[in-house]
């Protein structure tokens, strides 16, 4: 950490500053530049807030020269994170993992077709909600408790791992209780409480990202999960909030190599809330590869017209497997498998 002083900052203020820094524990360094006077910081170790030296008298600025992150931090971890989705594994390695599924699960019939199609063009893990966090209180919220028996009926028929959202602590119980990973969506990538409930199961997580939230938001948030013991996290990449009205989010695929520099957890990009039109999602979905993602999130649907959420961004059957033929060749070209 650096300490900017003002320019008119008197001695003694200087050394007010600097014994707080010893008071902390920590070791200041005071430099003279031709301006004015900066005392560098050493020795913090859990994320000092800076908060703490820019009241001080004298003090312009503090600046922050590690992340506020630990346990997500590759400087702390160098070796990638492999997260195993009960024997679907993501990270690290070739392989690629596609998640599939409607938005929101509706009936039986609709998650039965749903997954024998996806499974058959080769993903591994099925998406889908069974509680549904929605704009509006009037639209379908989900199947909740009613939905458990279809997803376990689809896995026991097609193998498939399910990962669906919790989206408070109620929910959280049931989705570790029947399904392969818990979802923890945008809206609640800093329900704090939630995720610290979250890392207190042996559930994999999928935490994506915030709508408005920077990738130190993001990677700060995955740190409560990790802290209470659950090492199991997965990043997704949802799109964020711009100035851009084209997509309904943008989808910030230049996240990808910037995490895989930050941290050491597999991420995997949701190009279907990323763009919100299923004619966007293909392209996006290579791309996706191509940036080095380890994985995507795409919402299908057998009859979007009539799906209950989000059925403009959801590919119909046959997009899904055209695009699922075209990823190989992407993937090849990175180094990577489906
Ligand atoms: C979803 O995956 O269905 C969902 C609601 O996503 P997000 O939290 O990214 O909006
Ligand atoms: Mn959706």
């Amino acid at each position: 950490m650096l300490i900017l002083m003002k320019s008119n900052a008197s001695a003694e203020q200087l050394e007010a500053v600097a014994s707080r820094v010893r008071e902390l524990g920590l070791t200041p360094h005071p430099l003279q530049s031709s301006s004015r006077s900066v005392v560098g910081v050493t020795g913090e170790r859990n994320g000092l807030d800076p908060a703490v030296f820019s009241a001080l008298a004298g003090v312009s600025k503090v600046v922050r020269l590690s992340v506020p992150f630990k346990l997500a931090a590759r400087e702390f971890h160098e070796d990638d994170t492999v997260v195993d989705v009960n024997g679907v594994t993501i990270g690290a390695g070739q392989k690629l993992c596609v998640m599939a599924g409607p938005c929101s699960f509706e009936s039986e019939e609709q998650v039965l077709t749903i997954a024998r199609t996806v499974k058959q063009a080769g993903a591994t893990v099925m998406r889908g909600g069974l509680f549904k966090p929605r704009t509006s209180p009037f639209s379908f919220q989900g199947l909740h408790e009613d939905g458990v028996r279809i997803m376990q009926r689809a896995r026991e028929e097609t193998g498939l791992r399910f990962v669906t959202e919790a989206l408070d602590e109620r929910s959280l119980e049931l989705v570790i209780e029947h399904a392969d990973m818990i979802q923890i969506g945008a809206r609640n990538m800093q329900n704090f409480t939630l995720l610290k409930k979250a890392g207190q199961s042996k559930k994999p997580v999928l935490l994506k990202r915030g709508m408005s939230a920077t990738l130190e938001e993001w990677l700060t948030a995955a740190d409560y999960v990790l802290s209470e013991g659950n090492p199991q996290v997965v990043l997704c990449e949802r799109g964020i909030r711009t100035f851009a009205t084209h997509t309904r989010n943008t989808l910030d695929l230049s996240v990808v190599p910037a995490v895989k520099e930050l941290s050491h957890l597999p991420i995997i990009v949701d190009p279907s809330h990323g763009t919100g039109y299923r004619n966007y999602v293909p392209p996006m979905a290579l791309a996706a590869v191509a940036a080095g993602a380890d994985g995507i999130m795409v919402e299908v649907h057998n009859d979007p017209a009539q799906a209950k959420s989000d059925g403009a961004q959801s590919l119909f059957i046959e997009q899904f497997q055209q695009m699922m033929k075209q990823i190989p060749a992407v993937a090849e070209a990175v180094g990577r498998t489906l």
